[in-house]
């Protein structure tokens, strides 16, 4: 007799759990049928007997007139082949999410009800959400529980497959957050990862999870146990967050890893971006982006959200925008902090453009950076290397135009003058310009100087800008310049005396080498005394000659250009101040004279030179005296110009007439040679001389204040 079975179950008086998959309740029923294998169970039934068949079993399920009602659910919580994966809860996974081998269960759970659980089967899931333990695969005797044995309760070998464990909630984030989205469990949400599908969320955590529970390594290393939990914590909330938790990775392991760029930090991590999907590719690109930056750079704050959403461009199109090099924009950029060095070829946060080109505008030129600094053009590149300044080039592309500077920066060097200590007294203090000349520095070395604090500020002036302001303190009142020199030399003025020539004379003389070796330093020209006395000694000026002999300088020279006789210097019409000077021997040829005529021989003149010269040298030291006065006779000048005492000789009246002239003021004076009541008298002229001077030394130097005034006003 054929009998046709029909039906694999005779009796269902147990109702399925509410997670309960298919492929479990049938093993359930099979045991209740009373069978221990369902190999055999599934051979007497015609069914697949070497794998777990879900649809197959789902659809004998079906054939039952069981409750209606049981099988949604049934079917829900079935991974149950779809095209080329499964579906589960009704999203769909890829093949190889879902794992039958081996079989695993939560002992937790598995102790509170003896019953299969539908995400069992998602491989992701390590871990139980609830008991927060991870999920088993042997049995206490250390072996695998096959899909053939039919219990839930105990292993084929006898050994319990529950325990007993506490419940948790703050465990398995990943499991727990998957379970919500599999509608198992309460939902949880996290804005990153809520609007992706299931797998997308599975290849996310896992990938950032194994990214950043490892070292930097060459390979990428396999999926751990834990490594879908880590990812999901880095990315359970917002993009700043998983920005924040890739720059942790790279401080414990980059912090002082020297690369260029981003890629070269994050070992695989970068590489193996391709095997995300597009969208989520980007946004961990851009977090390895935004943790580099944001350590290389420096910058405390964290990482936000709103900072995935910046864009940046590469400095060539900006320099395309703007019309000026790529270098500058750099330089720009960084100056108003929007550059971020580190990024790949997009460095330049990319609204900042505008703001970029109105910066540009506030550079100042370098005219109008030393004029606010009070210091010349050439300190400038001074402070530039010292890091004071920053130089703006290649603002105007093709030319050759000068660097630019920035407003703040200069504001800061200002800043920190007014910063700088005022120690000492203000009496003594020298302007930077003094102190530099006497200490043959630069305008940029003594600046430099200044802001480093080397050098001790006694003054701050307010009526000039900048380093012009300050004062350098000395300790003691400022020396007059020492002319110590030996008796062997004199200076140009000395000479000029000695020699009864003008200054232009005496520098040609220099110049032509007819008074020796000549010591020229910028302070003073020192002239050897003897080159000097042998050359006044053989010669002489042409108005010298002719006072001696009652004719006209004019005359004399005349005479001897006539007899085919050179001057060693010689007027020229036009220039200034030069005398005609002439051997003397020359001229007593000419004149067929027995005597020098330039030589005044008078025992009274003598004797009052012997009286005025020392005398003068006590009150008016400035004042420089030929040793004999000619009888022409003579200036006696002050070093400074336009201060002059003309001394001149009538032996006839015996009487010396002087006339002293200092910048417009004149006074007359006479002596009577022939009486002895002029040495007090020469006293009293010294004097009137000296506050002559003093006075004219004021009245000018106001006149240089009043026109500096007003070329600054004008
Ligand atoms: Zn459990």
């Amino acid at each position: 007799m054929n009998f046709i079975q029909t039906l694999a179950f005779s009796r269902w008086d147990i109702d399925p759990a509410s997670d309960e998959p298919a492929h479990g309740f049938f093993m359930r029923l099979a045991e209740l049928e009373g069978s221990v294998s369902m190999r055999t169970f599934a051979n007497w039934n015609d069914l697949e007997v070497n794998r777990v068949a879900t649809n197959e079993l789902m659809e004998t399920l079906e054939r039952h007139p069981m409750p209606l009602e049981w099988f949604e659910p049934l079917r829900l919580n079935t991974p149950l082949r779809d095209g080329d994966g499964y579906v589960l809860r009704g999203h769909s996974l890829p093949y190889h999410h879902i794992r039958f081998a081996p079989r695993r269960w939560c002992p937790g759970c598995i102790h509170e009800a003896h019953h299969h659980r539908g995400w069992w089967e998602v491989e992701s899931i390590r871990h139980c959400p609830i008991h927060c333990v991870e999920l088993e695969t042997r049995d206490e005797g250390g072996m695998l529980v096959p899909w053939t044995w039919l219990s839930f309760e105990y292993s084929r070998d006898g050994f319990y497959l529950g325990r007993e464990l506490p419940r948790h909630d703050d465990g398995a984030p990943f499991a727990r957050y998957l379970l919500g989205r599999f509608g198992w469990l309460e939902p949880t949400s996290a804005p990153l990862l809520d609007a992706i599908s299931i797998p997308d969320v599975i290849d996310y955590c896992e990938f950032v999870g194994r990214f950043l529970e490892n070292p930097p390594s060459r390979k990428h290393p396999s999926v751990g146990t834990h490594s879908a939990d880590v990812g999901f914590e880095a990315l359970r909330g917002d993009r700043g967050d998983l920005a924040e938790a890739v720059r942790g990775w790279y401080r414990e392991h980059r912090n002082n890893h020297k690369a260029r760029g981003v890629a070269a930090h994050f070992s695989w991590g970068y590489p193996k971006l391709n095997f995300l999907p597009e969208s989520l590719r980007q946004t961990v690109r851009r977090a390895f982006h935004e943790a580099a930056a944001f350590e290389t750079e420096g910058y405390d704050r964290r990482v936000t959200d709103q900072d995935f959403d910046v864009e940046f461009m590469p400095q060539r199109e900006i320099a395309r925008k703007l019309n000026i090099e790529p270098r500058a924009v750099e330089l720009l950029a960084r100056q108003i902090g929007v550059l971020q060095k580190t990024r790949e070829r997009r460095t330049v946060v990319a609204d900042a453009v505008d703001t970029i080109a109105e910066y540009k505008e506030t550079l100042l030129t370098i005219q109008e950076t030393s004029r606010r600094l009070g210091i010349h053009q050439d300190a400038i590149r001074h402070l530039v290397h010292a890091g004071y300044l920053t130089v703006f080039r290649g603002l105007n592309p093709g030319r050759r135009a000068g660097g630019r500077y920035s407003p703040e920066q200069v504001d800061d060097i200002l800043g920190l003058i007014d910063g700088l200590p005022v120690t000492g007294s203000a009496a003594y203090g020298l302007t930077l310009h003094t102190y530099r000349t006497r200490n043959q520095l630069v305008p940029g070395e003594v600046a430099v100087k200044v802001l480093k604090g080397e050098i001790a500020i006694c003054e701050k002036r307010d009526n000039v800008l900048g380093f012009k302001r300050l004062m350098v303190r000395t300790d003691a009142k400022r020396k007059r310049q020492s002319f110590t020199r030996s008796d062997d030399t004199m200076t140009m003025g000395e000479a000029q005396a000695l020699l009864n020539m003008t200054y232009e004379t005496t520098q040609i003389l220099v110049k032509q080498g007819h008074l020796g070796v000549v010591d020229a330093s910028p302070r003073q020209v020192l002239i050897s005394r003897k080159a000097v006395e042998e050359f006044a000694a053989g010669h002489a000026k042409s108005s010298d000659f002719a006072h001696g002999m009652g004719v006209s300088g004019h005359a004399v020279s005349w005479t001897m250009k006539r007899e085919g006789i050179e001057p060693v210097v010689k007027f020229v019409k036009g220039g200034k101040h030069v005398d005609t000077v002439f051997k003397r021997v020359d001229v007593m040829r000419v004149y067929g004279l027995e005597a020098d005529p330039t030589v005044l021989e008078d025992a009274r003149l003598d004797r009052f030179w012997e009286i005025i010269v020392p005398e003068a040298a006590k009150i008016c030291p400035y004042l420089i005296f030929p040793p004999k006065l000619p009888p022409s006779g003579q200036r006696v000048w002050n070093s400074n110009r336009g201060l002059s005492a003309h001394f001149h000789f009538d032996p006839g009246l015996g009487e010396i007439h002087i006339n002293l002239s200092a910048r417009g003021e004149r006074n007359k004076f006479w002596f009577d040679l022939k009486t002895e009541d002029y040495i007090g008298a020469i006293k009293g002229m010294f004097k009137v001389f000296d506050r002559m001077v003093k006075e004219a030394t004021q009245r000018q130097n106001a006149k240089t204040r009043e026109w500096w005034r007003k070329r600054k006003e004008g």
